[in-house]
C-alpha cells in the first residue's frame, strides 16, 4: 500500500470499506519522538497488517486551556518520521471532523472511577474522560486488531484496556516499554517547553525512581519518605509520589510481587510524569490441569517464545516413581521413602528433541518415566504426605527466582500461590484420550484401545482430584481454557495474550 494522508471522516471511512487486511493503529497528538516512533516500529515488526498513525491533539483531554494552546505542534515532521517508520497510512482529523457541531452523534465517555481516582485521575479533572471518549470514537471510526500503546501513561493504558473490556470492543492492546532519553528521563513531547533547569529536576526526579527500582531488587523494599526527602530537598515540587498495585491502582500490599511506584511533578509550567515497576523476583505463570489436557506441549512453547524457564513438576514425581520400582521399595515403610527422599537427585537438562531430560541420580531417565507402569502408580506415590513436601520444596527452590512456566496439578494452589498468571487447562475425556493416543512421548499409549485409555486416564483425574494433600483443582484465580476445538497455537496465544496483559513490557528490561 502507498503511504496515504487521510484528513475528513468520508475518506476515513470509504478507505476503511475498502481495507481488506487487518489494521494496527498507533493513536498520537503529533510532536513525534522516538517513544512513538517505537510503537509504529513494533506495529510493523509484530505482523503484516497496516499500519494507520493519527495525529490528533484532543481537546477534551486538556484541563487547562493554555497547555492545549501551547502543545507543540510538528506535523510536516511528523508525517515523514511516521511513514520512514512503518507508517503505511496517517489519519489527520480536525476538531470538527472528529467533534461535529452540537457533538452531534458522539458518545461521550466515563474512565473507570475506580482508576481514575488515584494518580494522575486527582488533579486532571475529566482528562481520562477526554481520553477514552476520543479513543472510543478513533476505534470505531478504523476497526483495528491491535491498538498499540506506550506504558509510559500507565495509568491511560489501564484504564483503555477498561475502556475495551466493558464496552466489548474486538481490539488487543498492545503496549510497549517507557522509551528514556540519555539522561534517563522519559521521552515525553512536552519536554521541548523544558528549561534547562526544569530538566535538570526532572532527570533527579528520574534517577531517583530508577535508582529505587535498584535498591528494591536488592532489599526487596521501598523507603517513600527518604525519596520524598530527597526531592525536597531539591525543591522539586511534588504533585504525587505512591508505590501501589500496578492493576488496581490500589495501595500495594507486601503480597504483591509487581508494584508501581509513580510519581508527578511541577517543573515550572510543565507538569511531568514518571513511574518504575519494582519487582521481588521475575515472573512466574503457573499451568494446571488434568492428564492429556495438553499442558506439556503448550508449556514448553510458552517457555521457549517468553524465554522462561520450563518446569514439568509432573515428570519430578514420575521421575520418583521410577526410582521406588527400580528399587524395589515399599512405599508404605516410611523409613525406606525417607532414605530416598534424602538422597535422591532430579535434574532437568536441555536437549535439542523433547527440550528437556531428566536425571534420577545421573541416569537419564526420559522416556521410561513415560511408560504406562509408571502411570499407573504416580498418582498412589504422588498422594503421599512425605514426597508432596519434598517435591513442593524442590520445586519452589527451582522457582525462587522467578522467570519460569511451570506445569502439574498443584502449581497454582500450592507450589507458586503468588504466580502472576494461573491457567486451568483441560478438554473433555474424549479429546484428552486422543490425544493422549497420539503422543509421540508416550509410546505404551499408542498400543492400548481408546476406551481403556479413557478408563485409565479417569482413574488417574480420580485419584489426583481426590487425594487428601494439594488435590487437582483450580484455584480461585485461575483462569480455565476448555481446550476442545483449539489448536495448539491458538492456546499458545491466548495464553501469551493473558501474560502481556499482566506483565509489563517494562519488566523486561534491566
Ligand atoms: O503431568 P503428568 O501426567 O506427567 O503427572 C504425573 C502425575 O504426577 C499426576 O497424575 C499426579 O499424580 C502427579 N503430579 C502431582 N502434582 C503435580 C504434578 C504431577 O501430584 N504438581
Amino acid at each position: 500500500m502507498k503511504n496515504v494522508i487521510i484528513r475528513k471522516i468520508e475518506e476515513i471511512e470509504n478507505w476503511r470499506r475498502n481495507i481488506n487486511s487487518e489494521i494496527n493503529f498507533i493513536p498520537t497528538m503529533g510532536n513525534l519522538h522516538n517513544g512513538h516512533i517505537k510503537l509504529i516500529s513494533t506495529a510493523k515488526n509484530d505482523n503484516s497488517y497496516i499500519n494507520l498513525v493519527s495525529i490528533f491533539i484532543n481537546p477534551l483531554q486538556f484541563d487547562n486551556k493554555s497547555d492545549l494552546a501551547n502543545y507543540p505542534k510538528t506535523i510536516d515532521h511528523d508525517i515523514k518520521v511516521s511513514f520512514e517508520n512503518g507508517a503505511d497510512a496517517i489519519f489527520i482529523p480536525s476538531t470538527e471532523d472528529i467533534y461535529p457541531p452540537n457533538y452531534k452523534n458522539i458518545k461521550f465517555l466515563k474512565a473507570s472511577s475506580e482508576l481514575s481516582s488515584a494518580l494522575c485521575g486527582l488533579n486532571r479533572i475529566g482528562h481520562f474522560d477526554g481520553v477514552c471518549t476520543v479513543i472510543y470514537r478513533l476505534l470505531n471510526l478504523i476497526k483495528p486488531k491491535n491498538l498499540y500503546l506506550g506504558e509510559k501513561d500507565w495509568q491511560q493504558l489501564l484504564i483503555l484496556k477498561d475502556l475495551v473490556s466493558s464496552e466489548k470492543l474486538n481490539v488487543s492492546i498492545k503496549s510497549i516499554p517507557t522509551q528514556r532519553d540519555f539522561d534517563g528521563i522519559p521521552l515525553s513531547s512536552r519536554n521541548i517547553h523544558l528549561s534547562k533547569n526544569e530538566r535538570k529536576l526532572i532527570r533527579f526526579f528520574s534517577n531517583e525512581l530508577l535508582e529505587a527500582k535498584k535498591i528494591f531488587e536488592q532489599e526487596k523494599k521501598i523507603n517513600l519518605k527518604k525519596i520524598i526527602e530527597r526531592l525536597s530537598e531539591e525543591k522539586i515540587s511534588i504533585e504525587y509520589l505512591e508505590h501501589l498495585h500496578p492493576h488496581t491502582l490500589q495501595q500495594s500490599s507486601a503480597e504483591d510481587n509487581i508494584s508501581l511506584l509513580a510519581g508527578a511533578i511541577r517543573c515550572g509550567e510543565t507538569r511531568l510524569i514518571d513511574h518504575v515497576f519494582l519487582m521481588k523476583r521475575r515472573p512466574i505463570i503457573a499451568i494446571d490441569g488434568p492428564a492429556g489436557s495438553g499442558k506439556s506441549t503448550v508449556t514448553k512453547l510458552i517457555a521457549k517464545k517468553l524465554k522462561l524457564l520450563y518446569l514439568d513438576t509432573g515428570a519430578m514425581y514420575r521421575a520418583l516413581s521410577w526410582l521406588m520400582i527400580k528399587e524395589n521399595i515399599d512405599y508404605k515403610k516410611e523409613k525406606k521413602l525417607q532414605h530416598i527422599l534424602k538422597d535422591i537427585s532430579i535434574v532437568f537438562k536441555s536437549n535439542t528433541n523433547s527440550y528437556q531430560d531428566v536425571y534420577v541420580n545421573n541416569y537419564c531417565v526420559t522416556e521410561e518415566i513415560r511408560s504406562q507402569k509408571i502411570s499407573s502408580i504416580v498418582s498412589t506415590i504422588s498422594s503421599l504426605k512425605e514426597v508432596r513436601k519434598f517435591l513442593v520444596e524442590e520445586q519452589r527452590k527451582i522457582g525462587e527466582s522467578g522467570g519460569l512456566v511451570a506445569e502439574g496439578r498443584d502449581i497454582g494452589t500450592t507450589v507458586f500461590p503468588h504466580a502472576e498468571l494461573k491457567i486451568f487447562l483441560t478438554a473433555s475425556i474424549d479429546e484428552r484420550a486422543k490425544r493422549r493416543k497420539s503422543d509421540a512421548n508416550s509410546k505404551d499409549s499408542q498400543e492400548i484401545d481408546l476406551n481403556t485409555l479413557k478408563e485409565l486416564i479417569k482413574k488417574r483425574d480420580f485419584e489426583d482430584s481426590n487425594r487428601e494433600i494439594s488435590p487437582l483443582i483450580k484455584a480461585n484465580d485461575a483462569i480455565e481454557i476448555i481446550t476442545d476445538g483449539y489448536s495448539i497455537n491458538e492456546v499458545v496465544d491466548k495464553i501469551i495474550d493473558l501474560y502481556n496483559d499482566k506483565i509489563p513490557k517494562e519488566t523486561e528490561i534491566k
